[in-house]
């Protein structure tokens, strides 16, 4: 069996992993991030990421976790496009399998394969992603100001964010899918307060129409079509990507790993870092904080040390 001994080995290399990559190869941890494909991540979708500190706006999602990478190389980590299939977390030592049937061991993992979308079946959805169609207002809600925008959920998620659009955009539609929110009274009745924004109860979005970039909405009722600049879709949810764990971790809630302060998980030299943990507020710089905090606490883990420790020049 073809078995690679590492001090860390990171799964997944998005900015939470590629981050903590940074950090565990500066405390000269040989480390390395087993990642299946950069394009298949969040950030590796992202089109244009115009609110990361130090990136200029029109820096895409990939053009950026590719400057962490070699940032993370540079300190000597090594990054291998592969899949992790399945871990064996019994021993001290840990096993993680990959698709090709390498192994690697090692006694510090930290897991960091984000969360993924379950698959929406709007027509025009795919074909005009980051060319108006978004699911993120919190990083897109500024590209659209004075514009007309929709926002199509029942979620406090969707309701929250139709509220930052309004800040920006003219005016927003937001369709709910079914009769009632399924939110907090106060949070739906602020809603009121904003008159750009225009509730449509039991509205389903049939197609995103548009050549180059979204034009219109075909929604349910009869032919009725609206014109927008922008869909915000907050329809389906995401969960965590820990499938490969095998249900070895303890979890707070179905699909969401526990870990502690340090992000540690229920068994000792496993952390985990980034959207993989259910949280509220998806961003690079909150999972890329992530996972330097895991990466300091696995050096610290492995050293036996009391306190987590940071390495300057
Ligand atoms: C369309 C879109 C636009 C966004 N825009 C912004 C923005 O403008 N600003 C902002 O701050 N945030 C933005 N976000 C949010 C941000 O991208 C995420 O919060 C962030 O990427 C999460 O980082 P992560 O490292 O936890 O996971 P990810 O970025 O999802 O990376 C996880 C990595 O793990 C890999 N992986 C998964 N499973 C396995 C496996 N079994 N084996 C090996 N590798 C695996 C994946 O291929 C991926 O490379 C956006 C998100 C989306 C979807």
């Amino acid at each position: 069996m073809d078995m690679e001994h590492y001090d860390v080995v990171i799964v997944g290399g998005g900015p939470a992993g590629a981050s903590a990559a940074i950090y565990t190869a500066r405390a000269d941890l040989q480390t390395i991030v087993l990642d299946k494909d950069p394009h298949a991540g969040a950030l590796g979708m992202a089109h244009v990421i115009a609110n990361y500190p130090g990136a200029p706006s029109d820096i895409s999602g990939i053009e950026l976790l590719e400057s962490m990478k070699q940032q993370a190389a540079s300190f000597g980590a090594r990054f291998l496009r592969e899949k992790v299939t399945g871990l064996d977390l019994k021993e001290s030592e840990k096993k993680v399998f990959t698709a090709s049937g390498k192994v690697f061991t090692t006694k510090a993992l930290i897991l960091a394969t984000g969360s993924m979308g379950k698959s929406s079946m709007i027509q025009g959805e795919k074909e005009l992603l980051g060319a108006g169609v978004s699911y993120c207002a919190t990083c897109d809600a500024a590209f659209y100001k004075g514009q007309v925008v929709a926002v199509a959920g029942r979620t406090g998620e969707a309701v929250e964010e139709a509220k930052v659009l309004s800040r920006f955009a003219g005016k927003v539609y937001l369709l709910c899918p079914a009769s009632t929110f399924n939110a907090s009274p106060d949070l739906v009745g602020s809603l009121s307060n904003l008159p750009n924004i225009e509730v449509l109860y039991d509205k389903r979005i049939r197609s995103i129409n548009g050549n180059a970039t979204v034009e219109s909405l075909s929604i349910s009722g009869e032919d009725t079509e609206i014109d927008v600049d922008g869909v915000f879709l907050y329809l389906t949810g995401s969960s965590p990507v820990i499938d490969y764990a095998g249900g070895q971790l303890e979890l707070c809630e179905p699909g969401c790993l526990r870990v502690d302060k340090d992000f540690s998980t229920s068994v000792p030299g496993v952390f985990a870092a980034g959207d993989v943990l259910c949280k509220e507020i998806k961003q690079a710089i909150i999972v890329a904080s992530e996972g330097c905090l895991a990466a300091l606490h696995v050096d610290k883990y492995l050293r036996g040390s009391d306190k987590a420790r940071s390495y300057y020049h």
